[in-house]
């Protein structure tokens, strides 16, 4: 089982808890599906993923990641967050729920782990579309008609971490 360690930075208040909760429940579907990964708040090791905020990301709901890898191995990666998440409420804008916000770093994770290219649902689909709720605990992205949270993987996600992560 390879470790991926990853480093919250000064990142505010707000990204922490998401990060840990993305972290965890990443964990569970890595183990329960046979991907030989686990990603690791405490430890020195490497690789490592860095977490930042990028006050250049404006009006989305959605990363950045760049990574290092040398034959295909990670060897390094750095997840850009938005400082800002808003979702658009009948009541106005507002910041967005932490369902939302573990959803933005989960998917930005997968990307660190090795997936390029976006999938057509489920955490690594791309654009989402916000569903705001009746209060930010309600709020969800919707991945080509599958609400998230909770995180769901699709196949291809699947398929490919097992191939990178064996
Ligand atoms: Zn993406």
């Amino acid at each position: 089982m390879a470790a991926v360690y990853v480093d919250l930075g000064s990142i505010g208040p707000k990204w922490p808890t998401a990060c840990r909760r993305a972290v965890a429940h990443l964990n569970e579907l890595f183990s329960q599906n046979a991907i030989g990964v686990s990603l690791a708040l405490i430890g020195q090791g490497a690789p490592r993923i860095t977490v930042r905020t990028d006050p250049s990301i404006k009006g989305t709901l959605h990363g950045h990641t760049q990574t290092k890898t040398t034959s295909g191995q990670l060897l390094s990666a750095v997840v850009s967050l938005p400082v800002k998440a808003s979702i658009n409420t009948p009541d106005g804008m507002r910041e967005a729920g932490p369902g939302v916000l573990e959803i933005i770093v989960a998917h930005e994770f997968v990307h660190a782990l090795g997936q390029v290219k976006h999938s057509a649902s489920q955490l690594m689909c791309s654009p989402m579309t916000p569903v705001p709720g009746d209060s930010p605990a309600g709020d969800l992205l919707q991945a080509n008609g599958v609400n998230l949270p909770p995180i769901a993987l699709a196949p291809d996600t699947v398929q490919l971490l097992q191939s990178l992560w064996p």
